[in-house]
């Protein structure tokens, strides 16, 4: 065993599950460190109180003196809690969450010192930005980026310093961020959803998204996890011949969860909880030190930012345990990759979930408005979703039948399918007494409140309808939810809109009343989005086939994926619903394009390094122990006795192919980057990437992991997934 790997493995034999100490009850903990309702109730002035709410509620702005007196109250609280710094706290598009500390610790004129935070402060800062991602909208001499407060999340403490939910914004007001849009989105749902619910209950003044994700995440010993350069940099292994026993024998899923990993869940949670991130479930997932954690659903906004804390939360309480938490969407070859399932509804301030069915016909019909709505947004703009969960490392998972295929489609279950079928049957401009009779009795007055068939069965469905829920199964496990959360939000309003549009012509024109009208319209969406449902095996090549019939879209890859982000529909979508503009969506596409094209070229990078400073040198020195024994054995016995040898030659033989393999296709990577690399225009470089670098992966690792098969265990350099893969 090569000295490396020899001692990750025993080191990580020696580990014991570190002891966390009880802890008391969950709901006196929760929100300990956050700066909530309770905290601004105890802290605000009446003024500051309304204010900050009227900010939350509506938007509206908070004026300077109200802004002072606010940082002056959390700076109080934040001190209290054993804080010295502060950070505006952002979602570059970089993926992940950024910060800057400074600290509250400030000197006088006269040299005395003391601890400042005012509103300015608090409300916009300016960071040094020009280092992150934004697709050039900032040119170098305009470099400036700001960030400002959100107060719809709330402040909380972490470690010892502030931390302040911000949007990040250029000077000239683009977005550079993922939470911008975001707010935008949710914004233009609210409004749109409002007026539609007010059809059903004239006292909604609010609808807001609700988001509740799934995350998983596999957890793999730190030593381990650090012998291994694929691991370190690019979050997964990019060579490894799967272990003899995997997850063939469903021995993993929801099994005993091991100490040590529970010892570190427990931490965790109590992390969380404190940070009043509601998380409730924790179990273990199909693979191998595979596992998913998932909260109570929160507000889109919050639960968006919930997620990213988390993963940042999940990262160093692992360092405490001596672990390593793998986010990427597939990190080993023949087992499980990881997901994160976006479940997504419309709750209004009235307190009603608008896609649960409910005892009434009249309730029912609310649900049916917004559940078609839903239906047909996804189909007029499913590529666009499809868009929104592209990335390098999900394109690994997308379509490979452990996650769900590419192709959009939408699951609602039997009963459901029924019932749309039904109201297809409705005839055109006025009903009946009698149909209306049997339409609000016997179709929508039918509908059970407990839906039994929509349950999470299928689950080849990319999107399913789950009782009172969407959800979002794509949704790669490292991704900011940010992204398929303003896609979703941005194209379900501006179906709305068009649908109270649509209502409203009806009854004021054609005299229809409302609830004619609704029926009206929504039986011609129900006939026109018809092609986007499907119950059957996402999986299957039939499928494959019939939705190429139905003209959806099937991008298998990244940069096909993301091309749709700058369609003449797509930027007509976001400048009509105030979204992005035609700057900030090309910005992001030329963003993501690069995001794809560096995250190859790294795994490139390191398959290079791997090939041959790790695992061509052992492999030439086996095959020298090989050569010796070989001639010893001839110079013994001499010509005539080859069948001696036989066994030896014909590995070391097998030896050679694979070596050659190796180096062959190991070069002409090299070579087919070097190509790339030439190339201008952010798009044809992707697909060059895509096309004819990321293609020698494969042809790579097939040699590699033959190799590992064949060669001598001690001295095979790289730590194997038997190794990596059953924390004990
Ligand atoms: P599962 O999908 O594992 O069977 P559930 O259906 O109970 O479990 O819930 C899965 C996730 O859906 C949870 O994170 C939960 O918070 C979320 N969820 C439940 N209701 C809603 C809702 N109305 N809006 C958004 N998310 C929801
Ligand atoms: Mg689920």
């Amino acid at each position: 065993m090569s000295k490396l790997r020899f001692k990750a493995v025993t080191e990580s034999m020696n580990r014991w599950p570190v002891q966390v100490e009880e802890s008391g009850r969950r709901s006196e903990m929760f929100g300990r460190n956050v700066f909530n309702e309770e905290q601004m109730l105890q802290h605000f002035t009446k003024d500051a109180l309304e204010s900050v709410k009227g900010a939350i509620f509506s938007g509206s702005k908070i004026d300077r003196k109200i802004a002072d007196q606010v940082a002056e109250a959390m700076k109080g609280w934040a001190i209290s809690m054993g804080a010295t710094h502060y950070t505006h706290w952002f979602q570059p598009l970089t993926g992940a969450t950024a910060e800057k500390h400074d600290a509250f610790f400030d000197l006088l004129s006269d040299g005395r010192a003391l601890e400042k935070f005012g509103g300015g402060q608090l409300v916009q800062q300016e960071p040094d930005a020009s280092s992150f991602p934004s697709g050039g909208i900032r040119n170098t001499f305009e470099a400036r980026g700001y960030t400002a407060w959100d107060p719809s999340s709330p402040a909380f403490v972490y470690g010892t310093t502030l931390c302040i939910p911000t949007i990040f914004v250029s000077y000239t007001g683009e977005a550079l961020d993922n939470k911008a849009p975001l707010l935008r989105a949710l914004h233009a749902v609210d409004d749109a959803a409002t007026a539609v619910a007010k059809y059903f209950d004239k006292t909604v003044s609010k609808v807001n998204a609700t988001l509740g994700w799934e995350q998983e995440y596999f957890l793999i010993d730190k030593a381990l996890a650090h012998s291994r350069p694929d691991i370190v940099l690019t979050g997964r292994t990019l060579v490894g011949n799967p272990a003899a026993k995997g997850q063939q024998l469903d021995d993993h899923y929801f099994g005993v969860i091991p100490n040590r990993a529970l010892s570190f869940m427990m931490d965790l949670e109590k992390e969380c909880t404190k940070l009043g991130i509601p998380v409730k479930t924790r179990h273990n997932e199909v693979a191998p030190n595979q596992f998913e954690l998932a909260p109570v659903f929160e507000e889109a906004n919050l639960a968006v930012d919930h997620n990213l804390l988390l993963m940042d939360v999940m990262d160093k309480i692992a360092d405490r345990h001596n672990f390593k938490v793998l986010f990427h969407e597939k990190p080993f070859e023949g087992i499980n990759g990881s997901g994160k399932h976006n479940n997504w509804s419309l709750a209004t301030n009235t307190g009603v979930n608008l896609l649960s069915p409910g005892s009434t016909p009249m309730k029912n019909l609310q649900f049916l408005t917004f559940f078609v709505n839903t239906i047909k947004a996804v189909d007029t703009y499913e590529e666009l979703l499809r868009s929104s969960i592209a990335s390098a490392s999900n394109d690994h998972r997308l379509g490979a039948n452990e996650a769900p295929p590419p192709v959009m489609s939408i699951f609602v279950g039997e009963q459901l399918s029924n019932v749309l079928d039904e109201l297809e049957g409705v005839s055109k401009g006025k009903l009946s007494p009698e149909e209306k009779t049997e339409l609000k009795l016997n179709v929508v007055g039918k509908i059970p409140e407990i839906l039994l068939d929509n349950t999470d069965r299928n689950r080849t469905s990319p999107f399913a309808f789950t009782g009172n829920k969407f959800e979002i199964r794509g949704v790669g496990s490292k991704t900011n939810c940010a992204k398929p959360m303003t896609v979703l939000n941005t194209i379900v309003a501006k179906q709305l809109k068009d649908f109270k549009k649509e209502v409203d012509v009806l009854v004021n024109k054609k005299n229809l009343k409302k609830d004619e009208a609704v029926f009206n319209v929504l039986r011609e969406y129900i006939k026109t989005s018809k092609r986007i449902r499907f119950d059957g095996d996402g999986y299957s090549i039939d499928w494959e086939k019939e939705s190429k019939k139905r003209k959806l879209s099937n991008n298998k890859n990244t940069p096909e994926a993301l091309q749709v982000m700058t369609s003449k529909e797509s930027l007509e979508l976001f400048k009509v619903m105030n979204v992005l503009s035609e700057v900030e969506l090309r910005a992001r596409q030329e963003v993501e394009l690069e995001a794809y094209i560096l995250h190859i070229q790294i795994e490139g990078r390191v398959m290079n390094e791997l090939v041959y400073n790790h695992v061509l040198p052992s492999c030439l020195e086996y095959q020298n122990k090989l050569t010796e024994n070989i001639t010893g054995l001839k110079s013994i016995y001499g010509t005539g006795h080859e069948k001696m040898t036989a066994a030896q030659s014909a590995i070391l033989q097998e030896i050679i192919l694979h070596i050659n393999g190796l180096k062959k296709e190991c070069d002409a990577m090299t070579d087919a980057r070097k190509k790339a690399n030439t190339i201008d225009g952010t798009h044809k470089k992707a697909m060059t990437y895509c096309n004819n670098v990321k293609p020698f992966f494969q042809k790579i690792r097939y040699h590699s992991d033959r190799l590992e098969r064949i060669m001598d265990d001690r001295l095979w350099p790289l730590t194997k997934y038997q190794e990596l893969l059953f924390i004990k």
